[in-house]
């Protein structure tokens, strides 16, 4: 596993995150303007709205500078628990259809990245 690759794939999963979170949390307000009675619809705005808001280009550069700071031996940072004020190792596992993945042993959260050198993802 190459370690700038599986960098390159967890500096994606924040971008991805945050589009996820965007996308999720506007959808949910278009929901809501035809329910606007709807608590459940306004707590899960609310969690994403937290969640996204910890996602700051300073939380990504500093989860940068921390993984410049580990030695190839260490277990590298969870992203997500990472934006939580938390360091947790991720663990290899087993290759699901091709795809090689890290799983954190803190959320269970797994990061996919093809095992060929031909990402296209770009
Ligand atoms: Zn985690």
């Amino acid at each position: 596993m190459a370690d700038e690759q599986l960098f390159k794939t967890l500096y994606n999963w924040f971008l991805e995150e945050r589009n996820r979170l965007s996308r999720s949390i506007m959808s949910y307000k278009k929901d809501l303007d035809l329910e606007p009675d709807r608590k459940d619809l306004k707590k899960s705005i609310e969690e994403k709205e937290n969640r996204l808001a910890l996602i700051t280009e300073e939380a990504i550069q500093k989860y940068q500078a921390f993984w410049n700071t580990l030695f190839p031996h260490e277990r590298r940072p969870c992203p997500s628990c990472f934006t939580h004020g938390e360091v947790s190792d991720l663990l290899p596992m087993p290759e699901d259809n091709g795809d090689e993945r890290v799983r954190c042993k803190t959320c269970q959260r797994s990061f996919y990245f093809p095992s060929s050198s031909t990402d296209t993802r770009q």
